[in-house]
């Protein structure tokens, strides 16, 4: 038995700002600001996205959701998201697992973490098992360390469906 299998990496880094909402992964964390952006600020969907697209050979988030484009102001990025689901189906691959970290010096993602996982998990249409997710702080150090910005980093490894 031989199998394709294909890994990508994405990453996405948005601001912390007052008078936004704190999306991560789609789950709102209630915070008193939230990640600015053209859409929702959703660094981890924006993220597993781009990792997706990337395993896949299928390029990135931005060329097919510029944010030139007014459409795409405010929207819910789990249209990014299951746009990716999609793609990687129609090119003849599934989701082995995805594993994500994300830099946030406050709040504690900890107590949001299988909320976050279950939601990833149904976007892709994989057991929760197979989405992996990590919280880490900057320990004062950069805009991380600073609460002025908050970071994703995700790999995605997808086969080839024989
Ligand atoms: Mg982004």
């Amino acid at each position: 038995m031989s199998t394709d299998l294909r890994v990508g990496i994405g990453y996405d880094s948005h601001r912390l700002v007052e008078d936004r909402k704190l999306i991560l992964g789609g789950v709102q964390i209630p915070f008193d600001k939230g990640l600015s952006g053209h859409s929702d600020g959703d660094i981890l969907f924006h993220a597993l996205t781009d990792a997706l697209l990337g395993a896949a050979g299928l390029g990135d988030i931005g060329h097919y959701f510029p944010p030139s484009d007014p459409k795409w102001k405010d929207a819910d990025s789990e249209v990014f998201l299951a746009h990716a689901r999609k793609l990687i189906d129609d090119n003849g691959y599934r989701i082995v697992n995805v594993d994500a970290v994300i830099g946030l010096e406050r709040p504690k993602v900890g107590p949001h973490r299988d909320v976050i996982r279950k939601n990833v998990a149904r976007v892709l249409g994989i057991e929760t098992d197979r989405v992996g997710l990590k919280a880490k702080t900057a320990e004062g150090m950069g805009p991380v360390g600073e609460g002025s910005a908050a970071e994703a980093r995700v790999v995605a490894l997808i086969e080839r469906r024989s």
